[in-house]
């Protein structure tokens, strides 16, 4: 941690832990421990790793930092870089979140660690709505969940009150604050220079607009899971009691008290002097009133989605597994996306409402006298068997990451799936002469390899 700590931080967090203080301080002076998210279904992929997160089965510790982009199963989803307190979270869904399909939103939800954490933990049938404001932090956040390869997920670039019209339609809401960030003072000297007491005010407001959009879009009896990364009770327990005071009531977690996570009395704070891992502040919180869904302002099909026929969702199954009946959609530009037909109704809905969403599951488009298949296709866990996989090496799997040509042992013609420990990373094409890269250039390695 290099930039010096503001004088207003320190002695607020003085007073706030006491005696505690000096092993706090201690803390930010040690390297911020390395943690991943394994993928549930496709970590077999993953190299060694040394202690689990003691609260989230999934949750691993690295020795040290490895250099993530140089790793091919990184790119393939079989992992995922997040701070281990962070997965706190995972924990509370476990225990508070109702079994069968559910309706779930994440309105903060870029870069996508805990929309990829729901994605992973909702039940069949379940749709997730990952909502991300600001557009470049939205394309990472699809980027990522794609990676993850579930299919039930809309995913939308929307400010908050965009969601009006939709009250009362969603069973979870996880709301991941923009916040002051002092949790991520040792990982990330920018939040130390951002910091004042001016700005953590400034998020508390924002914060506190940002929940009064989220509340009415609970159903009666609807989960709220409401964190930040901060230590500022004014980001954190105050806004829990503001909840309390609107008809919400806080849930207990059950945690280890060996874990060192603190009950704060309105919500759960880490600190990196009692656990593995950064400031983090967690509460779950269920809405006891308020109205069920009204009529929706929604409307589809929309201008934007057409609904496809069976026929033509058919001829896209060559690239579906037939595990999942699928629902087929086109946009303007002639784009195919698929959704588990199980979620379509409300996954339409939510199309034909918000302006800037799009299914998750982008199957390709149609050029010239060929299908092209979409990018983030190679990497989902319902892609066909009958597509045709080439497994490369991991020099060969960076190459081709870097969009550079793949070296194969046998003569491909047609569409290939490049795959790495047997995880899709991307498409190419074999032609008579010539092997083209698929991979999107957006999402290329850009530093030299070893
Ligand atoms: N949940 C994410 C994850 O686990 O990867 C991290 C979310 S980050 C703490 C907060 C997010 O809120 C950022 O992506 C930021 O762009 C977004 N944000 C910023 N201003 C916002 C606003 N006014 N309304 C909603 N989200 C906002």
């Amino acid at each position: 941690m290099a930039a010096p700590l503001p004088r207003a931080f320190l002695s607020r967090m003085q007073a706030q832990l006491g005696s505690e203080f000096a092993g706090f301080l201690e803390a930010l002076e040690a390297p911020p421990p390395t943690a991943v998210r394994l993928h549930p279904v496709k970590h077999s992929a993953c190299q060694e790793f040394s202690d689990g997160v003691k609260w989230y089965t999934g949750g691993r510790y690295m020795d040290e930092r490895p250099v993530f982009t140089l790793d091919p199963a990184f790119h393939a989803g079989a992992y995922y870089p997040q701070e281990a307190s962070s997965m706190l979270v995972g924990t509370a869904l476990q225990q508070w979140m109702p079994s069968g399909p559910l309706l779930a939103l994440d309105l903060a939800a870029a870069p996508g660690g805990k929309s990829t954490l729901l994605a992973e933990l909702l039940s069949t049938g379940s749709l997730l709505v990952a909502n991300e404001v600001i557009r470049s932090r939205y394309q990472v956040l699809r980027h990522n969940l794609l990676k993850w390869g579930y299919p039930a997920v809309v995913t939308s670039n929307h400010d908050p009150r965009d969601f009006h019209g939709l009250e009362g339609l969603f069973d979870l809401v996880l709301l991941d604050a923009p916040c002051s960030g002092e949790g991520l003072f040792r990982k990330d000297s920018s939040s130390v220079e951002e910091w004042s007491s001016g700005h953590a005010q400034y998020c508390s407001l924002r914060q506190r607009r940002i929940l009064s959009e989220a509340l009415p879009l609970l159903r009666p009896g609807g989960l709220l899971l409401y964190s930040t990364c901060t230590y500022n009770p004014a980001e954190n327990q105050e806004q829990v009691g503001w909840l309390q005071q609107n008809d919400m009531r806080l849930c207990p977690l059950q945690l280890d008290p060996a874990w060192g996570i603190v009950d704060t009395g309105r919500g759960y704070q880490c600190y990196p002097h009692r656990v593995a891992g950064e400031g983090f502040f967690l509460a779950v919180l269920r809405k006891e009133a308020g109205s069920g869904k009204g009529e929706s302002a929604g409307g589809f099909p929309s201008e934007r989605f057409q609904k496809i026929s069976r026929e033509e969702v058919a001829a896209l199954e060559y690239w579906l597994d037939a595990s999942l009946t699928w629902a087929g959609y086109r946009d303007r530009k002639g784009r195919y996306y698929a959704l588990p037909q199980e979620v379509a109704q409300p996954a339409e809905e939510l199309l034909g409402h918000l302006k800037r969403s799009r299914p998750l599951l982008e199957l390709g488009q149609h050029k010239g006298n060929q299908f092209v298949p979409a990018a983030g296709l190679a990497f989902s866990l319902h892609l066909s068997k009958a597509v045709q996989r080439v497994e490369l090496s991991r020099p060969d799997a960076l190459r081709f990451l870097k969009k550079e040509l793949p070296r194969l042992e046998q003569p491909h013609t047609g569409w290939g799936l490049a795959s790495y420990t047997k995880l899709g990373i991307g498409w190419f094409k074999g032609l008579p002469n010539r092997i083209n890269n698929y991979y999107p250039t957006a999402w290329r390695i850009r530093m030299d390899l070893p």
